[in-house]
């Protein structure tokens, strides 16, 4: 027999420096910068959003623009957007909607338009939301050529002028492009994660900012330390971003992607919600339930559904990706969701620190999973002789730690992780891990290749 290659180290969890809070700080302070930034599918408030994580957190962060027209898969990259001013005003001149109050005021991928209308000519393109009546909604209208304007019900009840000044300085530029964000940390193996949030939202903090900052957090926390395993983390536009990543892919490219997960509306006093892969039996979807249901977080497993996220483009049966859904409240389940009130207050700084924590713990189990064989399985190795047995010193709990390595050692058979030995025994992942290392170390252990 060869000698076992020596045991990987355990990474602790990927950021333990600072303190939750201080965490919950810094995400809290990059949302509110990102806040404002006019974004779209397209345009300079992705670039401009994309540069500010480049510029705080992640040097490493590689901007591509892909020319609008470009065919991706089944769909085509549209014309950049461009909006330089928009309101609504009276004969008077004073702007009772405008742009600048707030970005929701403009429904997205409007249609350029300067023009005098009656109140009645103006109403069918003004969206409010009756049941909220203080809030402005989100609208876009990316695939349909439509311009019009979102305000809360209580601005549109006080509209009473017979005329109105009508103006969307926009442009839709067919040789434009599409911007989207890529960074990859490699790792000792090949095998990579994927981390993928949308960055198309404008002034919409849990979704999609949420996301967006404890990603950025999480790769900057990555880059700065080892890992087994390679990380690639996507910032890009919703649907059509994620579209147009797959397109460029290759079928090597894609079948190094053994875990992934959406980041999204990862604020809000919600409770978390994973969403599985689409076939529900990825080794993500057993890290995450394994995680949420052992850190004792509030949570809820649901089976994937065909709408939602990115993971909709991911888990489309031809690239049938391994990607979950891994969030707080789900989309359109909370009164805030795509209205001004999804703003920075809806999001607290504990509350992303939280989601990150969560993050990192899921990749800390994702980081030491792997499967052994037993070199000894012809009855019980004799453990005391090794100094494995009766002798585990500093570790709290002798007992747990000596069932570990009896539970390593009976279920590494080639089929069980450690993952599944973990669940198996009952044992925390970490005293598994821990008895691998040491089985591993008196040779008693190897490790065996990630199954395909
Ligand atoms: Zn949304």
């Amino acid at each position: 027999m060869q000698a076992a290659p020596a045991p990987p180290p355990f990474s602790e969890p990927a950021v333990a420096a600072a303190p939750a809070s201080g965490r919950g700080a810094s995400l809290h302070a990059l949302l509110r910068e990102l806040y404002p930034v006019p974004r779209s599918l397209t345009g300079d408030g992705v670039r401009q959003t994309l540069q500010l994580l480049q510029r705080r957190l992640l040097p490493g962060l590689v901007l591509h623009e892909v020319p609008s027209g470009t065919p991706v898969l089944d769909w085509t990259v549209p014309a950049e957007w461009r909006l330089r001013d928009a309101y609504v005003a009276t004969a008077e001149g004073e702007r009772i909607i405008d742009w600048h109050a707030h970005n929701l005021h403009v429904l997205g991928y409007s249609q350029p338009v300067q023009s005098w209308l009656t109140l009645d000519e103006l109403r069918p393109h003004l969206h409010a939301l009756p049941a909220q009546p203080e809030l402005i909604p989100y609208r876009t209208s990316y695939y349909h050529a439509n311009w019009g304007f979102c305000v809360s019900q209580r601005q549109l009840d006080a509209l009473n002028e017979p005329l109105y000044e009508v103006c969307i300085d926009a442009e839709l530029d067919p040789t434009g492009s599409l911007t989207y964000g890529e960074l990859l940390l490699p790792g000792e193996v090949d095998d990579e994660v994927l981390i993928s949030c949308h960055i198309c939202h404008p002034s919409l903090a849990n979704d999609n900012l949420s996301g967006l900052v404890v990603a950025a957090h999480l790769a900057a926390a990555l880059g700065q330390q080892p890992h087994r395993l390679s990380y690639r983390f996507l910032f890009v536009p919703g649907t059509i971003g994620s579209i147009t990543w797959l397109s460029r892919q290759t079928p090597a490219s894609l079948a190094r992607i053994r875990h992934g997960l959406v980041a999204t509306l990862l604020g809000g006093p919600g409770a978390f919600t994973y969403k599985r892969t689409r076939l529900g039996r990825a080794d993500i979807d057993r890290v995450v339930a394994q995680v949420l249901r052992r850190g004792g977080y509030p949570h809820e497993l649901r089976d994937f559904v065909p709408y939602g996220y990115d993971e909709r483009q991911y888990c489309s049966p031809g690239f049938d990706l391994p990607v979950g859904c891994l969030s707080r409240t789900p989309h359109g389940e909370f009164p805030e969701y795509h209205t001004s009130a999804d703003n920075c207050d809806f999001v607290q700084p504990d509350q992303l620190a939280e989601s990150l924590q969560l993050y990192e713990e899921v990749l800390r189990v994702l980081e030491g999973n792997q499967r052994y064989q037993n070199r000894q399985p012809y009855g019980e190795p004799q453990l005391g002789r090794r100094g494995l047995y009766g002798a585990v010193k500093g570790q709290g709990n002798p007992r747990q730690a000596e069932m570990a390595l009896l539970w390593t050692l009976s279920y590494s058979d080639g089929q069980h992780d450690l993952l599944a030995i973990a669940e198996r025994s009952g044992l925390p992942f970490e005293v598994i891990r821990r008895a691998a290392d040491q089985l591993q170390a008196a040779d008693l252990l190897a490790p065996l290749p990630a199954t395909a």
